[in-house]
């Protein structure tokens, strides 16, 4: 099973428990179902059926009754091809049984029962209301492990049965649980661990079971959050090797204030609050590492052009990774336009594509025909004159963490939509500059306790504020066969120039399933809407392929894109209104709301279909919620609830293991509580030099973490 140690055999829990601890009279049980009972052994005898197998089989009356039994008091219980039993389950020994009770012509009976011998003893805890008489009249005491009490039941391996396993770790955790050291001083309202791991295993009762597993809860809180705390003191030690950090007098500052003013909006209030914090993060000696959290079309992009616009000012050169070439040929072409009259270079780097900084940059949005959508700023105060030394921007795709990608100067590194990348990813683009400033995007809305684990080293900026005018979207779940009504509105907002968006079900298993899908869904669209002119996206297409759909679509030669997921994150083409989810259910609710974030992009009026089967009463009011809210957060909460934590405590995304002990939703005082220990010691021994025992479990969590220390 992995174990290779005696602590973690002592750290093999339970995964559930039995309560047999009461044991009742027949007449309380219930065929087929699990049963404690207690008895005295009536008869016993050994016999072979036809075929060979060996019967042992006993009769128990309930023990303690003087009164001749009747047959509706009495239990049998047999085993088969079990040998030796005869000699440990004699006539009058009385015996604690537990297992599934089935009623037949000669009364209950049970089929390999867990049994005990009660060699008597006290009840194992206050707690037990054990129908039978006074036993401390027998023998020495024997302690009960798997009758008459909390009996845990472990994750087996073949060849290993729960009874000896049991027994095993009933021997383990008496013999050594009480002697588990202390390495560090837990709060002192929690057990103390020589009491805890033998508790947890075995306890008295549940209350027992509780505290004790709040405490390897808390254990494990403290060391990930001891990583986290180290890892930021770390961080706040290397100053920023690359003077001058930027600076607010710096005229390139003035510049970037400058280009804001030339946009054809002005940035909402949220989005001038971040670039503040930005600016401060920038300032400092210290690597910012920062995450933004801003719901679908907050505008962060914006932002993260601003930032880039002060490195690339103060001359160094910014970099930003976007998960798909879709979204980040969209950035290059976006903020090459943005950068072009400030004479800034921007290149491309992506697995297929590799466009130099510098490199013509007004041609690919030329190319595509796309019409600027704003003013230039007039060219005076040639931005060159200002900076000494101009750096670059790049954009790409994860292909910018490979080798052939040699950054220049690098000083800010800029990561958008980043749960969907690794930290191993994040961590291997950082290494290419020198500790350069990190920026981190999210529309993914983070619960509260996520921030506090997985992302517990980051600052977090929040873009609460959508820009003006944007009308809600109007939802509604259909059924498929009630989508007349809808093909018919399509037609309409088609034929009044408006852009739509066909979403093919997600299929987990194959890109190649999927990419057929699509194309029966083209088909079918065709079908429904003649005269329209309908492309396809999907992820296996050639890169120019879906170059040249998505720039067809961004003109609006195309009228209606089908498409698979590729579209979940980050393509923004206002005009498009409509958008219908095929097969909605197969998808997650924030997946849905990443989606649906594709329209409602403009002042226009948009509208999202959502297609399902009504299948289950579950099913059906999780789509619900989509019509109820546009609030991510909402349906974050609402996914989060429905999945269960398991799904979004990913390593990936921090380079801590996944908690076994502890759920960070559920015990978030105790996960709090946890976090301000931590950052007390680490704030007094930061390298945990007078800890070495911590500083042993700390290193042990990162390596069982991925090995990565860096964020
Ligand atoms: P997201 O946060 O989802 O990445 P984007 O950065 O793609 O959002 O922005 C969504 C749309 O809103 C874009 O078309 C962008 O140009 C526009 N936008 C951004 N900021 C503002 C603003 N302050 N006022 C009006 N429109 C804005
Ligand atoms: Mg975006």
């Amino acid at each position: 099973m992995g174990i290779q140690t005696l602590e973690e055999l002592l750290l093999h829990l339970p995964t559930r428990y039995d309560d047999r601890r009461t044991c009742a009279p027949l007449t309380e049980a219930i065929a087929n179902t699990p049963f404690t009972y207690m008895g005295r052994i009536m008869s016993a005898r050994s016999s072979r059926w036809r075929g060979g197998r060996a019967v042992f089989e006993i009769v128990l009356a309930p023990a303690g009754s003087d009164s001749m039994p009747s047959r509706e008091q009495l239990l049998t219980c047999r085993w088969y091809n079990m040998f030796g039993l005869n000699k440990a389950l004699t006539v009058g020994k009385e015996l604690f049984l537990y297992g599934k009770v089935t009623k037949g012509k000669t009364g209950w009976s049970m089929t390999h029962p867990d049994f005990e011998i009660a060699e008597a003893e006290a009840p194992a805890s206050a707690e037990v209301s054990v129908h039978a008489p006074d036993t401390t009249s027998h023998a020495p005491s024997r302690p009960r492990v798997h009758t008459g009490r909390i009996v845990p039941v472990y994750p087996l391996t073949e060849g290993l049965t729960q009874r000896l396993l049991r027994q095993l770790m009933y021997r383990v955790v008496q013999e050594y649980g009480p002697r588990v050291p202390e390495i560090y001083e837990a709060p002192e309202v929690l057990p103390r661990l020589a009491q805890a791991i033998p508790a947890v295993h075995f306890p008295d009762s549940w209350n027992q079971r509780d505290t004790a597993r709040q405490r390897l809860a808390y254990d494990e809180f403290f060391a990930q959050q001891m990583v986290l705390a180290r890892r930021r003191a770390k961080r706040l030690r290397v100053e920023k090797p690359r003077p001058p950090a930027l600076q607010e007098d710096h005229p390139a500052y003035r510049l970037a204030r400058r280009w804001l003013a030339t946009l054809p909006f002005r940035p909402t209030g949220a989005q001038e609050r971040v670039m503040t914090e930005l600016d401060q993060d920038m300032q400092a000696g210290v690597a910012m590492n920062r995450l933004l959290q801003g719901d679908v079309g907050s505008g962060k992009t914006l932002v993260a052009a601003y930032a880039m616009l002060q490195a690339v000012a103060h001359g160094f050169q910014a970099v930003l990774m976007a998960p798909t070439e879709i979204l980040a040929e969209q950035h290059y072409l976006n903020i090459s336009r943005w950068m072009a009259p400030l004479g800034i270079p921007v290149g491309l780097h992506t697995g297929s594509r590799k466009l130099l900084p510098g490199n013509d940059i007004a041609t690919p949005e030329l190319a595509l025909g796309a019409t600027p959508d704003h003013q230039l700023p007039p060219p005076a105060e040639s931005f060159t004159a200002i900076a000494e030394h101009v750096g670059s921007i790049v954009i790409g795709t994860h292909a910018l963490v490979y080798e052939r990608f040699v950054a220049d100067r690098l000083g800010l590194v800029v990561i958008d939509e980043q749960h969907k990348f690794g930290v191993l990813q994040r961590a291997a683009l950082t290494r290419k500059g020198d500790n350069p400033d990190v920026l981190v995007m999210t529309a993914t809305p983070i619960p509260r306790t996520l921030r506090l684990t997985a992302y517990g080293d980051l600052d977090v900026s929040i873009l609460d504020e959508l820009p003006p005018g944007r009308t809600p979207i109007a939802t509604a779940v259909r059924r498929p066969d009630d989508l007349d009504r809808m093909w018919e509105f399509a037609r309409a907002q088609l034929a009044a120039g408006r852009q739509m968006y066909v979403v093919c079900p997600l299929v987990e298993e194959s890109e190649k399933i999927e990419a057929r899908a699509a194309e029966k869904e083209l088909e079918h669209v065709k079908g429904r809407l003649p005269g329209v002119s309908v492309g396809l996206l999907h992820g296996r297409m050639a890169p120019a392929d879906k170059d040249a759909i998505m720039a067809s679509f961004r003109t609006a030669r195309t009228q209606v894109l089908v498409s698979t997921s590729v579209i979940e994150v980050g393509v923004d083409v206002p005009n498009a209104t409509l958008m219908v989810v095929v097969n909605a259910e197969r998808f997650g609710l924030a997946q849905l709301h990443q989606l649906r974030g594709r329209i409602g992009r403009g002042a226009l009026k948009s509208y999202c279909v959502l297609v399902s089967e009504p299948g289950s009463e579950e099913g059906w009011r999780r789509l619900k919620v989509m019509e109820e809210t546009a609030d991510g957060f909402r349906i974050a909460e609402e996914d989060l609830r429905l999945r269960g934590p398991g799904n979004i405590f990913g390593t990936e995304q921090s380079g801590l293991p996944k908690p076994r002990f502890g759920n960070p939703v559920t015990d978030l005082p105790l996960l709090q509580q946890a976090r301000k220990h931590a950052a007390q010691v680490i704030a007094a021994d930061p390298d945990l030099e007078k800890h070495p025992q911590l500083a042993q479990l700390v290193n042990r969590m990162v390596l069982a973490g991925g090995g990565v220390d860096g964020g």
